[in-house]
């Protein structure tokens, strides 16, 4: 049978093996660790650092396609692979997902909405800046950040001189802080004909920059938004000429008003939900998108809330061991289904799994999820 292979052994890796192996397709993982979550799942892992250019003609030799599973994934490498196998997402859409100004400059050549931002690249930049109708904003990093880290939030100019500094004086993005009334997204997967499917708009709740909670039910979000958010991100996609699953992150605003926040190019977790809530999951997306099969569009067949499983909720007996949280008791609700990583060392804010909650009603899930977050440990939403 055919191999696809995955560039990185984190989660999402792990759990597109998973869903390729279960329809039949061995896997390869690229990545420079000995031990990692999608290594271990993996019928092969080629260990070797990203821009290895050995390694990459060994993936390249063994696969059919390959994906990525993170978004930093050096152009040069892609470019590599791409001579000689199929790789989606494309290559200049990776590079654009990379960098938040070229990310914004997508966004606003598709017409969709964006915060009000500037680019900071320089000192000179800094200094000819008028930051006043940016403040209070938030400082990010064009390149490399995630889960909230490279980024400072700013009030004043000086501030905001200060924080550019801290940053390492690398190119950012300010941004403007907006007033978020709620936040969501969308996972789009695009196949090589042009054809694009969807799954619900889910409803995310962060904590420290970090998502906690994904909710996706009936009425969770107002029907206008998300109309709005699946136009923008099929223009999005569109424009991208986009081939595999697409993330698209949106903030709604007090005034009702959606702004298109970023896009990940490649499964998300705010999209783990559809492992247990719908007939097709996005990693199962991931591989149709990768192997050519044809994209049905998911149904959602249960009313679901996903609770991340961050190491903080791990407690540390007193010879330093790690003890994991009462997964007895929480799989005792009906219900639940536990997803984990396969990682040994929790730390704060590490993703170590999630917790997919479905049931018949919107209800019935939201009380057994607070059940389980009181299990658990997990601030209640
Ligand atoms: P991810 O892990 O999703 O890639 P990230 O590090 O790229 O995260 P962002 O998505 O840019 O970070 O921001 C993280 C969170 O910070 C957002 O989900 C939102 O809660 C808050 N945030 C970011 N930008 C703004 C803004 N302009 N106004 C208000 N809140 C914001
Ligand atoms: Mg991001
Ligand atoms: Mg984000």
């Amino acid at each position: 049978g055919a191999t696809l292979g995955v560039l990185g052994g984190g989660q999402l890796g792990r759990m597109f093996v998973h869903a390729a192996q279960a329809m039949g397709y061995a896997t390869a993982v690229l990545d420079p660790q000995a031990v990692s979550p999608a290594g271990l799942a993996s019928h092969r892992h080629i260990r070797a650092g990203y821009e290895d250019r050995e390694g990459l003609e060994a993936l390249a030799q063994s696969c059919a396609a390959v994906t990525t599973e993170f978004e930093n994934v050096p152009a040069g490498s892609l470019a590599q692979l791409a001579r000689s196998v199929v790789v989606s997402p494309p290559a200049q859409a990776v590079a654009i997902a990379q960098d938040r100004a070229a990310e914004k400059a997508h966004f606003v050549r598709c017409g969709v909405p964006v915060a009000p931002h500037a680019l900071i690249d320089s000192q000179a930049a800094l200094a000819a800046l008028d930051a006043a109708p940016l403040l209070p904003g938030i400082l990010k990093t064009a390149r490399l950040g995630y889960d909230g880290k490279g980024q400072v939030r700013v009030t004043t100019s000086a501030e905001l001189a200060d924080a550019w500094q801290q940053l390492g004086g690398v190119p950012c993005v300010l941004e403007k802080m907006l007033p978020l009334a709620q936040e969501c997204s969308v996972i789009v997967a695009r196949g090589a004909d042009g054809a694009l499917v969807h799954l619900p708009v889910q409803r995310n709740l962060h904590r420290g920059g970090i998502l906690a909670v994904t909710e996706v039910f009936d009425g969770n979000v107002p029907p206008a938004l998300e109309n709005q958010a699946l136009a923008a991100a099929k223009s999005i996609a569109n424009g991208l000429q986009y081939v595999g699953v697409l993330c698209v992150e949106f903030f709604v605003l007090q005034d009702g008003s959606l702004v298109v926040n970023e896009i990940a190019p490649r499964p998300h977790n705010s999209g783990h939900w559809s492992q247990d809530g719908a007939d097709v999951s996005q990693f199962q997306l991931q591989v149709r998108c990768m192997a050519g099969l044809p994209l049905t569009a998911p149904r959602q067949h249960s009313p679901t809330i996903m609770l991340n499983l961050l190491g903080e909720l791990w407690r540390t007996a007193v010879d330093g061991t790690a003890l994991a949280p009462p997964w007895a008791e929480v799989l005792r609700l009906p219900g639940c289904h536990l997803h984990l990583y396969g990682k040994d060392q929790p730390q704060p804010g590490r993703k170590m799994g999630h917790l997919n909650i479905t049931g018949a009603d919107a209800r019935t899930v939201r009380a057994t999820a607070l059940r389980a977050a009181e299990l658990l440990g997990i601030e209640a939403f």
